[in-house]
């Protein structure tokens, strides 16, 4: 099957650097150092391990490409590489509407994503969604809606 997996809050722990949070840039400047969710890695590595395509659907954007390679490559050592979808240079949507595009695309048969709101938008247009507790983005996230 064909899997889409966000990024931060499902296999990135943004817990260390949450505080920055809106400054994105000022975020995404600490890729690199970013914590793994170790559970959430061994589940995707078995996924792939299992023959399935994972692809990474992140809001986080095309400029942090490298930094964003470097960390797979340290988690996922010896894995066959993502396709990895980031937001387009100077694309202003926020993160769900890119997703919801790239979901209407790719036609996953299941996305792997944290944010409430985002899986809500995914499962009302019928996609299947595993979502990640834990790792919210603010206290109203962490409220289970619906
Ligand atoms: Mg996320």
């Amino acid at each position: 099957m064909i899997v889409g997996c966000d990024i931060d809050g499902v296999i990135v722990d943004p817990g260390e650097f949450f505080h920055l949070i809106p400054d994105w840039k000022e975020y995404y400047r600490h890729t690199v150092a970013m914590k793994p969710i170790p559970e959430m890695i061994t589940l995707v590595k078995a996924l792939i391990q299992a023959g399935h395509r994972v692809t990474l659907i992140t809001s986080r954007p095309s400029s942090d490409r490298d930094k964003t390679v470097e960390w797979l490559e340290m988690y996922f050592r010896n894995c066959p590489p993502f396709d990895l979808l980031m937001r387009p240079e100077g694309d202003a949507r926020t993160g769900a509407e890119i997703k919801m595009s790239v979901l209407r695309e790719l036609r996953p048969d299941m996305m792997i994503e944290d944010e409430p709101k985002t899986v809500k938008m995914m499962m009302a247009e019928g996609f299947t969604v595993l979502q990640v507790h834990g790792y919210r983005l603010s206290d109203e996230d962490s409220v289970p809606q619906g």
